[in-house]
């Protein structure tokens, strides 16, 4: 909703703090992932992510979520699906040039990180949208990743 995603971008930092809480548990969990089978954990844990993440930050489910690196701000709600805005249309006001009775999302995601502690990740160039991964769960993807590197880590050691 337009007003929620508003107010959590203003809020940008404590979601910044919860985020970082809730990551290390879901890695934590690998071993019942892996136990469970991601495949099997996918369609329970991208239901409750967008009940969570649809309704705080207005998610779109791509499947690879920026919001760290978006100041909160859920690029998938441009309307040119900009994935590194904001365009050249901004209005004066910071309205969206295609909804003018609503803010850039990418105004927002730059007054978000200005408020994160690690707002700066918003500088980083992010890769096109991969619409093979849309509806998938995020969260079980960044923890394989993690997973998979701690585990590669090791193998070295
Ligand atoms: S003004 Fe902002 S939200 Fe609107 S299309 Fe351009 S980048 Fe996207």
């Amino acid at each position: 909703m337009y007003s929620v995603r508003l107010w959590t971008v203003r809020h940008a930092r404590f979601f910044e703090r919860v985020y970082n809480m809730f990551e290390p548990v879901l890695v934590k969990l690998h071993p019942i992932w892996s136990k469970l089978g991601y495949d099997r954990a996918e369609k329970p844990m991208s239901k409750i992510e967008q009940a969570c993440k649809g309704l705080l930050f207005d998610c779109k489910m791509c499947g690879q979520c920026a919001l760290s690196s978006t100041g909160m701000s859920c690029s998938m709600n441009c309307p040119k699906n900009l994935r590194n805005g904001p365009c050249g249309g901004v209005r004066l006001n910071g309205n969206c040039e295609v909804y003018a009775e609503k803010r850039c999302v990418w105004v927002e995601a730059w007054d978000g990180s200005r408020k994160m502690k690690n707002g700066d990740r918003i500088f980083a160039v992010q890769k096109p949208v991969n619409f093979s991964q849309q509806g998938s769960s995020s969260w079980l993807r960044v923890v394989r990743q993690i997973a998979q590197r701690e585990e590669q880590a090791e193998e070295r050691s």
